[in-house]
Formats: C-alpha cells, sequence, structure tokens
C-alpha cells in the first residue's frame, strides 16, 4: 500500500524541471568541466557553421535581388557586338579590373582582308585573296568590372565552356552581364549601343562570309560597297534580276499565308570573267546585304558542312554557291580521276538547299561556268526560281564600260566609236554574220576592263591595245 511518503517530491518529476536538472546522470555531465567545455565549443561551432550559412544564403539572396545577369550565347549575333563594344577605348579608369580578373587579361582579335584587284587583261578579282590584316583588342576570358558610366558599373564574365560543345565542334562560350538591379534598365542602352556601334563599323561596306572551322566566319574586314552601276551585264539583265530579288523582299507575307518557304533561288550561268560574281557582291551592297560564300569545288566542302551551314546562315545575307558543277561530278568519276576538290554530291546540293533555313527571306545565288552539267532537278521552283545567263561582252557593254572609264573625256563619243568598230573589225562581238571573212570571236567584260584599267585616262592606248582582247587560248 502506498503511503503519503510514495510521492516523495525528489521523486516525482515536475512539468517545470529540464533534463538539466532532472537526471542526474546529466547532472554529473556538466558538472564536469572538461564536458562542459566540449560541448560549449561545439555549440559555438554549429551557431558559426549555421551563421556562416544563414550569411551566404542572405547574400546569394541579396545577390539574386539586387543583380541582374545576362548571358549571352556565342551563336547569337549580339555576342560580337558587345565584345566589340566592350573593346572601345573608354574613359580613364573606365575599364577596372575587378579582385577576381587576371589581370590584363585581352584577347586580339585578327583579321585579314582583301584588297581585290585586276590582275592583269583577262585575269580576275579573287574576292577571297588576302592581303591585310587588321588586329583589333577584346575582353579575354575571365571577370571584368567595366564602368559604364559614372556609378554605374559593369560586370563581364566571359568564359568558355569545358564540356559543352556546339553543334559546329566548337567549344560552346557565354559573355554574361551583371548589373544591379536598379540599373537593369541601360542594358537595353547596352545592346542599342553596341549594334550601332557594329553597324556604323558596318557602314557602306559589305560583309563578306566563308565557311571556315564548319562554321560562317566574316572574311577580312567588310569591303567598300560595290556601286551596282560599276558591274556592266547586257541589256536589261541587270534591271531584271533586282527588280526580281527586291519584289521577294517585300513578299514575306504572300509566302507566309501560302505556307511557300520564304526563298528564292537564282542561277547565273556562262563564261569566267563576266561579272557574276562581281553582280551579286553589288547586289548585296545595294540590298544592305552580307554575302555569304563557299565555293563548291574546294576542297573539303562536305555535303554534312554544306547541310549545315545553309542551315546556319548569317541574317541579313546572301548565300553565294559558286561553281555549283563541282556537285554534279559523280563518285566514279573522281576516283578514276584522282580529283582532290570537293566531295559535295548533287544530292547533297539539292537537299541543302532545300533546307534553307525557313523564316527571313533567304536569297541563293548559285553560279556556274557549266550549266550543261547540271542536273535538271536542280532547276525548280524553291532551287532556282531564275536563270540568267551572263555571257560574252556585247557591244551594249563594250559601250557602257567604255563611258565609264573614258566618259568624261570622250563627250562626242568618237573614241567610244572607234573602239566599237574596232572590236567589229576583230570580230570580238560573235563575228559579222555579214562578212564570212570576220572571225567569230568572243571577249570577256574582264579582260575588257584590263585593257581600260591599263590605259587608265589613254583612248588611243586603249584602242591601239585592243586587239590584245583576242582570247589566245581559243585560237587555233
Ligand atoms: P565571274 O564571277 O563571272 O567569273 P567576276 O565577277 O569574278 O567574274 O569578274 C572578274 C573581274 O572582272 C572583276 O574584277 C570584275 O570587276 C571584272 N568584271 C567582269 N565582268 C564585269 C562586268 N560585267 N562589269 C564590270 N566588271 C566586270
Amino acid at each position: 500500500m502506498l503511503g503519503p511518503n510514495a510521492s516523495h517530491p525528489s521523486s516525482a518529476p515536475t512539468p517545470t524541471s529540464g533534463p538539466t536538472t532532472s537526471s542526474p546522470l546529466l547532472n554529473t555531465l556538466f558538472s564536469n568541466p572538461v564536458f562542459a567545455g566540449g560541448f560549449g565549443l561545439a555549440s559555438l561551432g554549429a551557431a558559426v557553421s549555421l551563421g556562416r550559412r544563414g550569411f551566404m544564403a542572405t547574400t546569394s539572396l541579396l545577390r539574386r535581388q539586387l543583380l541582374v545577369h545576362v548571358e549571352i550565347s556565342k551563336s547569337d549575333p549580339s555576342y560580337h557586338w558587345v565584345l566589340q563594344w566592350l573593346a572601345q577605348p573608354r574613359d580613364p579608369g573606365g575599364f577596372v579590373a575587378s579582385r577576381l580578373t587576371r589581370m590584363r587579361n585581352l584577347a586580339v582579335k585578327t583579321t585579314t582582308s582583301s584588297v581585290g584587284g585586276y590582275n592583269g587583261v583577262g585575269g580576275r578579282q579573287d574576292i577571297s585573296k588576302t592581303t591585310h590584316a587588321d588586329f583589333r583588342v577584346q575582353p579575354g576570358y575571365g571577370r571584368y568590372l567595366v564602368r559604364h558610366k559614372p556609378g554605374v558599373y559593369i560586370g563581364v564574365n566571359r568564359e568558355k565552356a569545358s564540356t559543352a560543345v556546339t553543334a559546329t565542334g566548337e567549344p560552346h562560350e557565354t559573355l554574361t552581364l551583371t548589373l544591379l538591379w536598379m540599373h537593369r534598365h541601360l542594358l537595353s542602352d547596352v545592346f542599342t549601343e553596341a549594334h550601332s556601334l557594329a553597324q556604323s563599323f558596318n557602314q557602306g561596306r559589305t560583309v563578306v562570309y566563308t565557311a571556315r572551322n564548319m562554321s560562317w566566319q566574316v572574311l577580312g574586314k567588310p569591303r567598300m560597297k560595290r556601286p551596282l552601276g560599276s558591274v556592266i551585264l547586257d541589256e536589261g539583265i541587270k534591271e531584271s534580276i533586282v527588280a526580281d530579288v527586291k519584289e521577294f523582299i517585300g513578299a514575306q507575307q504572300w509566302y507566309t499565308e501560302r505556307g511557300v518557304p520564304y526563298r528564292r533561288g537564282y542561277l547565273l550561268y556562262g563564261p569566267p570573267g563576266t561579272g557574276k560574281t562581281s553582280f551579286i557582291q553589288a547586289l548585296a551592297g545595294e540590298l544592305d546585304y552580307g554575302v555569304a560564300m563557299v565555293n563548291l569545288s574546294e576542297r573539303g566542302v562536305t555535303d554534312d558542312l554544306l547541310a549545315h551551314l545553309l542551315t546556319q546562315l548569317p541574317e541579313r545575307s546572301i548565300l553565294l554557291l559558286e561553281d555549283v558543277d563541282a556537285a554534279m561530278i559523280n563518285r566514279r568519276q573522281r576516283d578514276s580521276d584522282g580529283y582532290s576538290g570537293s566531295t559535295v554530291t548533287a544530292s547533297g546540293l539539292l537537299n541543302a538547299l532545300d533546307g534553307l533555313a525557313a523564316g527571313e527571306d533567304r536569297i541563293a545565288f548559285l553560279t556556274t561556268n557549266h550549266i550543261d552539267q547540271l542536273d535538271p532537278a536542280l532547276i525548280r521552283p524553291g532551287r532556282v526560281d531564275m536563270m540568267m545567263r551572263i555571257g560574252e561582252a556585247t557591244r551594249y557593254q563594250a559601250a557602257q564600260m567604255w563611258d565609264r572609264y573614258y566618259g568624261e573625256m570622250d563627250t562626242d563619243h568618237a573614241g567610244r566609236d572607234r573602239f566599237l568598230k574596232r572590236l567589229h573589225e576583230l570580230g570580238l562581238f560573235g563575228g559579222d554574220s555579214q562578212d564570212p571573212s570576220v572571225p567569230k570571236r568572243h571577249t570577256s567584260t574582264a579582260a575588257i576592263q584590263g585593257l581600260f584599267q591599263f590605259n587608265k585616262g589613254d583612248m588611243e592606248g586603249a584602242i591601239n591595245m585592243a586587239e590584245g582582247l583576242i582570247p589566245r587560248t581559243f585560237e587555233p
């Protein structure tokens, strides 16, 4: 039987008593100075670690709340504009190396440019010839702090991904701009400035892209636009192509409404040195487009590369596929001839053209010197919508070219008449059908240009040397 002593206060737990006072074991432990000290230290450590985590979480939260980051991928056109913008000279102190920066981490961007030149009568201008190098410094990889305006700083982080690789096989690159949240509205200024800087750099110029390392790369410095008037084609040809291209550019809605891919193909064929490439370049200048060119007879151009390039066409550019007949050489022929040029096949070319990225206007120009070798499947709407022969020099072209070179000094056209008469005598406009003794010959506009350039300001010299226009290789 339980007596009153059975509920002795010392053995009965009270609701307020804690473990320290209630447990004799804990009491013993805490009265031990070694244990109490260790426990104190452990608690302190936990508190510090908790505090640190809390601090990190708070700073990360603040960073997220207070900063704004914009990541620009290398594949985006603005990547290069912004890099160029960052490389612009700034007022002293405008380019500040941050604590994290690898100091003076700059990179050089070298571009080579061609000085297309005429190399003798019958020679041709090679727009991919490189003779001049231009070096520009731009931010290298790493982190920077750039002063955009007084009191406004932009963090820049240019990174090359170690693993991610773009479709072109190159390592992926990004540029990240970081601004204070309150300065976020300035981002649009940065992009607008960078874009107009890129535009002013290319003002009055034509950007030419070529295929390198599986991607389109700007070839040299953008060259001065070639005026359309400087390319003399036979009567009406230039005008009809220009009108057609312009109509196409304005007809996006028509294509969209009918679900037709918004692209148009042109085939210019005829002998070399007649102005095909020059015309396309001048047309691009007239439209304010770039030219993205691939020569299909070049070594290393494969079906896969071509297909890939055509889906990555730079914006606002005309696609120029030169020497498309090279794709018509079949494999057996290649092997037996020991052919070492391009390995593009006819079907590869057709597929690539059919896959030409939709969306914005796509204008493709194909050129060939051998129309007879082309697969008829190429000349189908959507691939080739318009064909033009750009032929040997005609009387009309010779006269126009004369006027461009000597018009100012030959006001009564007497010199031009003598020159044209001489070309007639030489049978250079295909021979005179009335007179069987006149040989049937042709000359090229490139050759006439060469003659005039050689005799700059010298009409007599040009007339006297007209015989040099006879193409020697075609003489018996
Ligand atoms: P193609 O592409 O037909 O082989 P290019 O356009 O490369 O000919 O011309 C070679 C050179 O001759 C260039 O320097 C170009 O300026 C000149 N040329 C050829 N044809 C013409 C033309 N019709 N009008 C003006 N220049 C021409």
